[in-house]
């Protein structure tokens, strides 16, 4: 018997199987989709069974040296994800499967995370027998409290260790190990559900009638419609069937209060995956899911992997979130995977959002997805926005914080209320900005921010090449003082302690490293240690809170800013994502959006809660420009540390698939970060009605350099950053 085995190699290029000799020692162990340890070269290397079969290499072939697992790791379904993932992303197979296991289980050496044991001590012998054996009193005392049942040896060895070791020597107890897993669990008292809402329960019927078949539902739901509670009502009519469920979330450790609210309802049949668990404890909780011990999973974007073997829902939450593409190889796209599981697995799809993409909310109105609506809050008030606008506050000489913002402020603390003041994240220092006005320099032809070059002194675009001059004087407003400008949370928490008499709190991925840290402040600005609560955009998801009245956006620009054609459709989604947060409790929630570009059409429709008008809006962009979902786009980045063979061939592969015709070839263009790590970055952006015309192109593209050691290509196909 033989078996084709994948293993991981440092060389590019490679990304095949090899076959191996299976011992007969090992053939009734062997199992598709373990680990096994092979010879190779002069390495032993560790490596998949893709298959097993009697074909006789023509070559002599070496034996397997050893088996690593005794269970499955890639089921046949993982299996054939990884395959499709492969060719989808044109990543390397072996890649692929290792992106969709926990470290505990790659294929690599040095892993070594283990198993956790307990060991247990019972009687070897009757009761009657040990008793006639023993010599005294104590080991008496471990005999009877024997009688019946098995001890852990911690326990027993507290009455006498010697005793115990005496007993075990002379084979009257024996010792026992049992697997356990490392995460303990919150006890959380159960929960009954809610009775839906009329609008809930039209949108849970309406998917419990296609439970049964693959089927993708868009659920666009404003935020507070109560998307959470049907989610959790589907899942109840899942478990009814025997079948499990998986929701993915954009980041689970950042929604502490989902995952309770999912314990509370579901108890201890559930597993989370998330970034912030130990390797240990991932790895336990991917061999609970494997061994069919949980019925629903939650997990950010690689929980889309767990090895359920029975799903009859997926559930994917805030479908617009970024977080969803991995950046990495492969570059895959969380909703791709889902879809093909779904399909697999013969069973719904939930994309749910307040903001969905808009590629989405097109294939929604096409009826590639099937569009369901909430449009009420659960309870049924959504917070007044008012927008500042910064120009006319700096003429007045007010520039960090707006009158009105001030006024607010104090307002709320004399009443003994909370505060929030988000800071978006900051802006690309690249961009220039008037500090009058806000006036950015922008592409004539595609729309986004010109990036400063410093070498040059030009400020070019980073989709076609376009380059200009910097200029100095705004031509906008004529200050002459235009640059670059960004504030950091930590500049912002010192302002605002010198402002307000108030205790502030600083949240930001700086203070938020430790593990419990997020959930820790989160906690204690609940309960009210703090007055005001100061963050980017990280705290945007975490806005639950009873007594915060005011929420104070303090540059809605930055976001603007980004060079990226998403940049209108990102700054919608994390306004409106804001806005909706505030005043879930009190009816009371204000929200201040200030800065330069109240005007534009994102801010206008996000402080109006309106989604259709901002889509109807930025679709009419996307069309005009050719953006998606108009075109598809794939991305190339070339990297090299010489900066002539850079040049060279990206020119020669710009020409390459100019000759084949195909879609519209930007670039070749300096990235937006052109020298990092001492290597120099290139794009070419293509824009092409249907990808799939180009896949051959770009696999020629891919072998060509695979072997290049002076130039690397990299692929992103229906990249999300393009910036
Ligand atoms: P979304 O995810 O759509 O933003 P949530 O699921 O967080 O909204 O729901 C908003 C609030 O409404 C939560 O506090 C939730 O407990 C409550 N809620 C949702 N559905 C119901 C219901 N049917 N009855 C009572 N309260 C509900
Ligand atoms: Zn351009």
């Amino acid at each position: 018997m033989y078996a084709d085995v994948l293993v991981e190699l440092k060389a590019k290029g490679i990304d095949q199987t090899f076959t191996y000799k299976i011992p007969d020692e090992f053939i009734s162990k062997v199992k598709c989709g373990i680990r096994v340890l092979v010879p190779f070269g002069k390495q032993k290397l560790e490596g998949f069974v893709l298959q097993i079969h009697q074909n006789k290499p023509e070559f002599d072939c070496k034996d397997i040296i050893s088996l690593i697992d005794e269970e499955v790791i890639l089921n046949d379904e993982l299996i054939s994800l990884g395959k499709y993932m492969s060719k989808k992303t044109l990543c390397n197979l072996i890649l692929c499967y290792q992106s969709m296991l926990p470290k505990a289980l790659k294929a690599k050496n040095e892993t070594h995370i283990k198993k956790q044991y307990k060991t247990y001590v019972k009687l070897n012998l009757s009761y009657e027998d040990a008793i006639r054996k023993i010599k005294n009193e104590k080991q008496k005392q471990i005999i009877e409290t024997l009688k019946n049942t098995k001890i852990e040896k911690k326990e027993l060895l507290k009455i006498s260790a010697s005793a115990v070791q005496t007993l075990c020597k002379n084979n009257i107890l024996t010792e026992e190990k049992e697997e356990i897993y490392r995460k303990k669990w919150d006890k959380l008292s159960l929960e009954k559900p809610n009775p839906l809402t009329e609008e809930q329960n039209k949108v849970f019927k309406e998917i419990k009638n296609h439970l049964n078949t693959f089927y993708p539902f868009l659920l666009y739901g404003v935020t507070g419609s109560g998307k959470t509670e049907v989610y959790m009502h589907l899942i109840e009519e899942v478990k009814k069937e025997k079948k499990c469920a998986l929701i993915l979330v954009p980041e689970i450790s950042l929604t502490p209060q989902l995952t309770h609210m999912f314990q509370k309802r579901f108890g201890e049949d559930i597993a989370i995956l998330h970034s912030k668990l130990s390797d240990g404890e991932r790895y336990d909780e991917w061999r609970r899911i494997a061994r069919g011990e949980v019925s629903i999973v939650i997990g950010a974007r690689s929980a889309v992997f767990a090895p359920l073997k029975n799903i009859g829902i997926i559930i994917i939450d805030e479908e617009h979130s970024s977080t969803y593409k991995q950046e990495n190889n492969p570059k895959y796209h969380t909703i791709d995977i889902a879809i093909k599981r779904s399909k697999y697995h013969k069973c719904p799809l939930v994309l749910g959002s307040a903001t969905p993409s808009i590629e989405n909310y097109t294939r929604a109105k096409l009826d590639i997805f099937h569009l369901l609506e909430m449009k009420t809050r659960v309870n049924k008030n959504l917070p007044k926005v008012t927008l500042v606008d910064m120009k006319e506050e700096i003429k007045e000489g007010y520039s960090l914080f707006s009158r009105q913002l001030t006024q607010k402020i104090e307002e709320k603390l004399n009443k003994n209320e909370q505060v929030i003041l988000l800071l978006n994240r900051r802006g690309y220092t690249t961009v220039v900005t008037c500090k009058n006005c806000g006036f950015t320099q922008k592409c004539p032809h595609c729309d986004i921010p010109l990036t400063y070059h410093k070498a040059s002194n030009t400020m070019r675009c980073h989709y076609c090449g376009y380059g200009t001059f910097k200029i100095n004087v705004c031509p906008e407003c004529h200050f002459r003082n235009i640059n670059e400008f960004g504030l950091g949370t930590q500049k912002l928490e010192e302002e605002v302690e010198k402002k307000f008499k108030a205790r502030v709190l600083r949240m930001d991925a700086d203070t938020t490293t430790l593990k419990d840290a997020y959930e820790k402040m989160i906690q204690s600005f609940k309960n009210h240690e703090y007055d005001i609560l100061i963050g980017t955009q990280m705290i945007a998801k975490g806005l639950n809170f009873p007594l915060v009245t005011l929420v104070g956006v303090l540059n809605i620009d930055t976001s603007l800013q980004i060079p990226d054609f998403r940049s209108s459709e990102r700054t919608y989604q994390l306004l409106s994502q804001v806005a909706g947060r505030a005043g879930r409790f009190s009816l009371h929630g204000e929200v201040i959006f200030q800065g330069f570009n109240i005007d534009h059409y994102s801010v206008k429709y996000a402080s109006m809660h309106d989604y259709e008008g901002f889509y109807q809006e930025e679709i009419k962009i996307r069309k005009m420009l050719q953006y998606p979902p108009y075109t598809e786009l794939i991305l190339l980045k070339m990297i090299s540390k010489d900066e002539n063979i850079l040049k060279e061939e990206s020119q020669k592969i710009k020409k390459y698939l100019e000759r084949k015709k195909q879609g519209k070839i930007l670039g070749p263009t300096p990235s937006n970060l052109y020298k990092l790590n001492d290597r120099y970055h290139y794009q070419i952006m293509i824009k092409i009605k249907n990808k799939k015309d180009l896949y051959s192109s770009l696999i020629f593209l891919k072998d060509k350099y695979k072997d290049n050691k002076k130039f690397t290509l990299e692929i992103d196909v229906s990249p999300l950053k393009v910036s």
